[in-house]
C-alpha cells in the first residue's frame, strides 16, 4: 500500500487528503521533516503561496522538502503547490521565496479575477480533465526537461516532469481523479522497484 503525503501547512489540504482516501489510499499529513520520509508520493495544495513559503520555512520543512522533491519523490502540486515549487516567481508577494526544484517561472494571480474561479474542462495530454481556476497562476517559461500537459485561455497551466506533475489548477475541487492516479501509479511503479 503506497503513503502518500499532503503537505497540511495551509490552504486546501482536507480536499486532497478525501480525494485520497477516495482511491483507497491513506493519506498522511506532513507537518514535519520527520513526516516526508514516510511517504511514497506528495501532494502540495493549493492555498495562499505566500503563506505555505512563510509557514514552510518557519516549521524547518522549506528545506527537507527541496530536498526530497529534487531526490524524485513523485510530487502532485496544485495551484499555490505549482508557485511553491516554480524556479521563477513573477509578481511574488514581499519576500516570498520558492523551492526551485521545477524548471519553470510562473506569474502569480495571472488570470485575474474575471476567471476567479471558472469551471473548464481541460483537454489535457493525458486526456480530459474537469479542473477549477482560482485566482490561478500561469506557466511562462517551461524549460527544456518540462513537457506542456495542458494550456488555458492561450496559456500554458499544467506541465510533467520526469517526478513532479504540477498544474495551476484544482482538481480535487471538482473531483477529477486523472492526475492523482498518475502520482499513485508513479509512487507504486517506484515502490516496486525499489
Ligand atoms: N493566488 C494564490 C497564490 O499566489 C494561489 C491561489 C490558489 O492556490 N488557488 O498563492
Amino acid at each position: 500500500m503506497v503513503r502518500i503525503g499532503v503537505l497540511a501547512v495551509q490552504g486546501g489540504v482536507r480536499e486532497h487528503a478525501d480525494l485520497l482516501a477516495g482511491l483507497g489510499v491513506e493519506p498522511v499529513l506532513v507537518r514535519r521533516p520527520d513526516d516526508l520520509a514516510r511517504v511514497d508520493a506528495l501532494v502540495l495544495p493549493g492555498g495562499e503561496s505566500s503563506v505555505i513559503d512563510r509557514l514552510a520555512r518557519s516549521m524547518g520543512l522549506a528545506e527537507p522538502l527541496r530536498r526530497a522533491i529534487a531526490g524524485g519523490l513523485p510530487t502532485l502540486a496544485t495551484c499555490a503547490g505549482l508557485i511553491m515549487l516554480a524556479d521563477g516567481v513573477l509578481d511574488p508577494a514581499p519576500g516570498q521565496q520558492s523551492l526551485r526544484v521545477l524548471d519553470v517561472d510562473v506569474r502569480r494571480n495571472a488570470f485575474g479575477p474575471q476567471v476567479a474561479s471558472a469551471e473548464v474542462r481541460l483537454a489535457t495530454a493525458w486526456g480530459p480533465a474537469a479542473v477549477a481556476f482560482i485566482r490561478a497562476p500561469a506557466i511562462e517559461r517551461v524549460g527544456p526537461d518540462v513537457n506542456v500537459l495542458a494550456e488555458h485561455a492561450g496559456r500554458v497551466v499544467a506541465v510533467a516532469s520526469a517526478s513532479v506533475i504540477a498544474l495551476a489548477c484544482h482538481p480535487e475541487l471538482t473531483g477529477e481523479e486523472l492526475f492523482h492516479r498518475r502520482l499513485l501509479d508513479q509512487a507504486s511503479r517506484l515502490a516496486h522497484t525499489g
